[in-house]
């Protein structure tokens, strides 16, 4: 039979009485991961041979997609008790059978702790009965004068035991509402390390502001290309960005704005989209002289929906002529309003060709657009 060192249980069985929705705050998602995915993503869940969870039977469902993000561990579930030590003690029972070494319980509110911490509290186990994560309060409670230097320590968990010396404590105590399964042991088995500051307990509906300082943002970037050929019979009809250039119109199926389709292709390439074309077929009567805007709005809904926002956008034109400096400003407002997005994170830049080939010969315009993209709301 297979022998269990380390066993992770984690006590998910709270109503959330202080969140006012109906979900219990551990299965609350922020940025696709609830309070127990954020904690298991950010440890070495490998040190562990079984991971318990401790839910009420309705909010299993809350739990299930772990086993396929985590297909190489085991997970097992136990059902909620009525209180915190009920759920402990539930947990100890399922885990018989398996008869890890180690245990850590850990509460699901606690989902920043670290693996370092769960590292030291596995080291200090080798040697002790009980390792419990304790934090210096800032604050002192003055209690009495001979109290008055005492420093305030809080518990945290993750709490690490030997199994059979929790196991045996949680039998055998006469207490029926311990806040913590510390609590139950004798005073020559606790042992007490240093936890982390920022393993607080989500609590309060606020508390899950927490999560930002832990969220990494996400950059992407986008490149995009196009090119059209000048119908020099026209004397006017070019548009570039959304601006109307009293200059020869360029050849399309749509209104040929080059900047705009490059625009588009360059926020599909950062959102991992396929190229204008594809959403734009140019054999579409659909699409037959249509205002490339339209393209961009797409564009726009799509950066929405995936919830990104553009930090910067960097066009580049390549043509001889029209003088695209002068209708710089003019196309940069009209961008920034298109897109809503701030002039300031908008750059449109020209060079020339130096009269070589197709385009030096004054017969396209080509354009060129990069897009960097984040899930954080820069301005
Ligand atoms: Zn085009």
């Amino acid at each position: 039979m297979k022998t269990f060192k380390n066993a992770l249980v984690i006590l998910a069985g709270g109503t959330g009485k202080r969140f006012k929705n109906k979900m219990p705050k551990q299965f609350n998602e922020i940025n696709g991961e609830n309070l127990i995915d954020f904690f298991l993503n950010r440890i070495d869940t490998n040190i562990f041979d079984l991971i318990l969870i401790v839910t009420k039977k309705s909010n299993i469902k809350h739990t299930k997609h772990l086993l396929t993000k985590f297909p190489l561990l085991k997970f097992i579930y136990a059902e909620a008790g009525k209180n915190r030590q009920l759920s402990s003690l539930n947990a100890l029972k399922k885990l018989k059978r398996y008869n890890p070494k180690n245990v850590l319980i850990h509460d699901s509110a606690r989902p920043f702790c670290s693996q370092k911490l769960i590292a030291k509290i596995l080291k200090s186990l080798n040697k002790n009965i009980s390792a419990i994560p304790y934090i210096l309060s800032p604050d002192k409670k003055v209690i009495s004068k001979k109290e008055f230097n005492k420093k305030i320590k809080l518990i945290q968990t993750p709490q690490g035991f030997n199994y059979n010396a929790i196991f045996k404590a949680h039998v055998s105590t006469k207490l029926f509402n311990a806040k913590d399964d510390s609590e139950l042991l004798s005073e020559k088995e606790l042992n007490f390390i240093k936890g982390e500051k920022l393993n607080i307990k989500i609590t309060y509906p606020e508390d899950l502001n927490f999560f930002k300082l832990f969220l990494k943002p996400i950059f992407k970037s986008g490149i995009g290309y196009d090119i059209h050929r000048i119908d020099i019979k026209t004397k006017k009809g070019l548009k570039l960005c959304g601006v109307n250039i009293n200059f020869n119109k360029l050849i399309g199926h749509s209104d040929a704005d080059v900047g705009i389709h490059a625009i588009c292709d360059s926020i599909f390439g950062a959102l991992s989209m396929n190229d204008i074309g594809y959403y734009f077929s140019n054999t579409n009567p659909k699409w037959k002289n249509k205002n490339s805007e339209h393209f961009l709005k797409f564009a726009r809904d799509k950066l929405k929906e995936n919830n990104f926002f553009i930090a910067n956008l960097d066009i580049n034109f390549i043509c001889e002529k029209p003088n695209i400096s002068k209708y710089r400003k003019e196309m940069i407002s009209n961008l920034s309003s298109l897109l809503k997005i701030p002039k300031k994170i908008i750059s449109i830049k020209a060079t020339s060709n130096e009269k070589i080939g197709f385009i030096g010969d004054g017969l396209g315009i080509a354009a060129e657009s990069i897009v960097q993209i984040t899930n954080e709301k820069l301005y």
